[in-house]
């Protein structure tokens, strides 16, 4: 099982550039392997295309990390694979300098990757400061770095763990299946989610109020003339806003999702297709944002580490119009009801009647 765990660094000048020139260098090789690749697709031609080859013609390309270098190759690989298995995504295609992510993936070989007190070290950059604002256990093995730049300036290191299987066993639960926790989550459309037991989640307001104050700069930003200083301005402008929106939001479902995997055992969610959601529907930002589908990858991984397991409960489950008491489905039952009536007395929050279901549903499942 493995773990990200993603922290600021602060490169120092001369850094800053080594980091630049490996995320060009990167780039220049990509998109010469690539153009290499279609080349020997068209002639027939076999082209050897390893980083060795090309450090021969562009001896430059030494002076970055070699392991960086490899995982371009292994990248592009992995991009004709994606594109063999579905051809409609296209075929793979050039980075360009002002549109691609600025990055690299470097991989540990002999701890040549460590964080040392406030500073990592990395190769060929050396030691870079380092805020490591989350624990990082002692048996954790870290396996490689992806070194970002945001369109804000800032950078990050992305550290990726194996964890250690026994750990996982020993942190497990052990509540025999009798009496195993429960919760059944719904989706909700204003707000985040609304839980069996009643209790609704939601971001707390001033992540709310840095969302509105988003929309307003980006709303400026598309009066600017593009590509004029103000232009410019506000496009930075925007991009800090926005990573802070986006810090903010993995920060409390990071907590959420903490919190209900170490209350419960088993927690079941609809198997929805955020993505296809937000088109059809044109939810807006909360959907298109994918908030809660990061919220359940948490969730799964955070359960997976203390022994319990996520449940994705058939989409086509009438979550929403089956009564949670007496089990009959309401077929006239719209989106605009709020409040569910049944025949049989229960009145319920619609959102809470459909958070019941897909508990009970989950427990059928487990059972089964
Ligand atoms: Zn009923």
């Amino acid at each position: 099982m493995n773990r990200a765990m993603r922290f600021r660094i602060e490169p120092n000048k001369a850094q800053r550039e080594l980091l630049e020139k490996t995320f060009g260098s990167c780039r220049f090789l990509y998109n010469r392997m690539l153009s290499d690749k279609m080349l020997s697709e068209l002639t027939g031609e076999r082209i050897k295309t390893t980083p060795a080859v090309y450090k021969k013609e562009f001896p430059w390309l030494r002076e970055v990390d070699s392991l960086a270098l490899c995982n371009v190759q292994l990248d592009l690989e992995r991009a004709f694979r994606d594109y063999r298995k579905v051809p409609r995504r296209g075929r793979p295609r050039y980075k360009t300098k002002h549109h691609s992510r600025r990055s690299y993936t470097t991989n540990v070989v002999n701890g040549n990757i460590r964080i040392e007190g406030k500073k990592i070290r990395l190769p060929k950059v050396g030691m870079v400061r380092i805020r490591v604002h989350r624990d990082i256990h002692d048996s954790w093995i870290l396996k490689s770095v992806t070194v970002v730049k945001e369109s804000t300036g800032k950078y990050y290191a992305s550290l990726l763990y194996e964890l250690p299987e026994r750990e996982n066993q020993a942190k497990g639960k052990s509540r025999e299946a009798g009496e195993k926790k429960y919760l059944g989550i719904d989706y909700a459309m204003d707000g985040l989610a609304v839980m069996s037991d009643g209790t609704k989640a939601d971001y707390p307001k001033y992540f709310r109020q840095a969302e509105d104050k988003l929309a307003r700069e980006q709303r400026k930003l598309s009066h600017c003339e593009k590509g004029s200083r103000n232009y410019e301005k506000q496009k930075r402008k925007v991009a800090v806003i926005h990573e802070k929106v986006k810090n903010q939001r993995k920060d409390f479902l990071h907590k959420l999702s903490r919190c209900l995997a170490d209350e419960y055992d088993i927690i079941g969610v609809e198997d929805i297709d955020m993505r296809a959601m937000s088109r059809s529907l044109h939810f807006g930002k909360s959907v298109a944002d994918n908030g809660y589908g990061m919220f359940r990858t948490m969730l799964s991984y955070k359960l997976e580490e203390t022994g319990g397991e996520l449940v994705k409960v058939d989409r086509f489950f009438p979550s929403s119009k089956r009564c949670c008491l007496c089990g009959r489905i309401k077929e006239d039952l719209t989106l605009s009801d709020r409040i569910y009536r049944c025949g049989c007395g229960n009145c319920i929050d619609r959102d809470v009647n459909a958070a019941i279901n897909i508990r009970l549903e989950t427990m059928r499942l487990i059972a089964s």
